[in-house]
């Protein structure tokens, strides 16, 4: 979806619910864009370096992300509130090499709540709630989340502007989240 111009993507999500809707498919999306995976998917897996890190429902990712990769990836999201920005724990570094990972947890060299644990073992996905998964070893410990607020702003302004090329196709601005 990143190489497409914000009207050719209201016309390929529009494709896709469409698709949903008359085979009852069940689609597996691979991308980059928050906005573009809020909108589309039921149920998200955020993977880092080819691992799955955390899965859950929509909402609850987005409200209440359990992992600390997770929580960065929100927290880079552009948020449109003054100020917003400075509360925020942005991820710094590079990701390492997929062929070495790390020891341990493969997030360990950039987690900004590593202990000697993260170092020496590789947490597995446990449940934390209710279809809600993540693999950390410290995931109970970890401070709640930002608000999702921002991200909520931030996802309805890309809304309107998916709405504005919605001319050539009447019907999504119906399908956009309220
Ligand atoms: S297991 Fe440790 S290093 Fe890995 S995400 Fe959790 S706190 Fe961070």
């Amino acid at each position: 979806m990143s190489a497409l111009d914000v009207s050719i993507r209201a016309q390929v999500i529009n494709l896709l619910e469409d698709l949903k809707g008359e085979f009852g498919l069940t689609l597996i999306l691979v991308a980059h864009d928050l906005a573009v995976i809020r909108h589309t998917s039921d149920r998200i897996a955020v993977m880092y370096l080819g691992e799955i890190v955390e899965l859950a429902d929509r909402d609850a990712l987005f409200d209440a992300p359990r992992h600390p990769y997770t929580r960065s990836l929100i927290a880079a999201i552009p948020v449109p509130v003054p100020g917003a920005r400075a509360a925020r724990t942005l991820l710094e570094g590079d990701p390492p090499s997929p062929a070495a990972p790390p020891s341990g947890c493969r997030f360990h060299t950039r987690c900004s709540h590593a202990e000697a644990i993260c170092k020496s073992e590789r947490p597995i996905l446990r449940q934390l709630a209710p279809g809600h998964t993540a693999a950390c070893h410290l995931a109970e410990r970890l401070p709640p989340s930002p608000p999702a607020s921002a991200v909520a702003a931030y996802s309805d302004a890309k809304r309107r502007r998916l709405a504005l090329f919605a001319g050539a196709q009447p019907d999504i601005a119906s399908r956009l989240p309220s």
